[in-house]
């Protein structure tokens, strides 16, 4: 007799109800994982909201994940049974163009998990071995949750080039802002500037160890670049996490001449850019979107260094049967939220 297990699934926005399935088995190459816990990102909100445009339904949430390994099918030797894991949640075709040269992150048929297939909401989850990455048993599953969002900062800051003793500013203090602040320093960056509008945000920045934070409500984010870092100088590189105009204003029209300026935030909707100062400043706008498998790796071994904290992220934590009231405390105060955790097993 098959197990049965619960699954949260999406079947419209803001309507999330709870389904009995079996308790998948994993076939060769696969594995299967008691899921413990979900980590909710923007994007899902997104979805919760119906605003996904890439996304429909009903649909299974759960991309930032950590659990367990319970069973493993056949031919998987790297994976045994009680191994702490997180899956790398694209699922690619790997026969395009940027499949076959190494970018199977912006691969033309690419598929995240809790998005355009089903996510890891669910007590027990199959994923193929080759794409799923251990973490260390000293980690915490809120940590091994984060890995996730923590990858899209190492790619963000590996985009940067060496990034040894230079001078950083990181427009917005969200869970990305903050992460792509802690790995610049964490990486060899001199000395990191964050902004946002938001106190509390830019407060667990201070807590993570960020250099300066600017709140540009209250402060010109001008003089204090210029305060700390040169006159003339100011920032070396600079990071776009806010997704939203204002930010975006405010790293072009601060960017000292000839900046490298890396966008790491995903915009909802499609903002000007004033490309007669990017052509005459000779800006340059370098793209980046998630991660690789590498950049999983890199983002355990910064953890593990001591380099980067996590935990200060996790605002509130909320049981699996409280999915729903998790998006209600993010929508009803936005700004005391940072990460919200769904502790899906204990
Ligand atoms: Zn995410
Ligand atoms: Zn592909």
């Amino acid at each position: 007799m098959m197990g049965k297990m619960k699954q949260a699934v999406m079947t419209a926005p803001k309507t999330i109800i709870f389904e009995t399935a079996d308790i998948p088995v994993p076939g060769p190459g696969e594995v299967q994982i008691n899921i413990k816990r979900i980590g909710i990102c923007g994007s899902d909100i997104h979805v919760y909201h119906g605003l996904h445009p890439y996304t429909s339904y009903p649909v299974v949430q759960g991309h930032e994940t950590s659990g367990v390994v319970t069973a493993v099918g056949e031919g998987v030797t790297s994976f045994s049974i009680g191994d702490k894991v997180t899956p790398e949640p694209q699922v690619f075709c790997g026969k395009c163009w940027p499949c076959e040269h190494g970018l199977y992150n912006i691969c033309n048929e690419l598929k995240v998990i809790g998005f355009q297939q089903n996510g890891t909401a669910c007590d027990y989850f199959i994923y193929p071995a080759d794409c799923l990455v251990k973490i260390p048993d000293g980690m915490s599953f809120e940590e091994g949750a984060l890995i996730e969002p923590l990858s899209v900062a190492v790619r963000a800051v590996k985009k940067a080039g060496n990034i040894k003793g230079l001078d950083v500013l990181v427009m917005g203090a969200g869970p990305i802002g903050n992460l792509v602040a802690q790995t610049a320093r964490g990486m060899g960056a001199r000395a990191v500037m964050t902004a946002d509008i938001n106190s509390f945000r830019l407060e667990k920045a201070s807590e993570c160890g960020i250099d300066y934070t600017v709140n540009t409500t209250k402060q010109d984010l001008k003089s204090q670049l210029q305060e700390h870092f040169g006159l003339e100088k100011m920032a070396d590189v600079i990071f776009e996490c806010t997704g939203v105009q204002p930010g975006l204003n405010a790293v072009i029209s601060n960017a000292r001449k000839g900046t490298d300026i890396i966008v790491v935030a995903v915009y909802g909707t499609a903002p000007s850019v004033d490309m007669a100062l990017v052509n005459e400043a000779e800006l340059k706008l370098i793209g980046t979107a998630r991660y690789n498998i590498d950049d999983f790796k890199t983002a355990i071994n910064l953890v593990g260094e001591g380099k980067v904290k996590l935990s200060p992220l996790v605002t509130d934590t909320f049981d699996f049967v409280d999915y729903g009231k998790a998006y209600g405390k993010i929508d009803s105060s936005p700004e005391s939220t940072m990460k919200v955790m769904i502790r899906v097993n204990d």
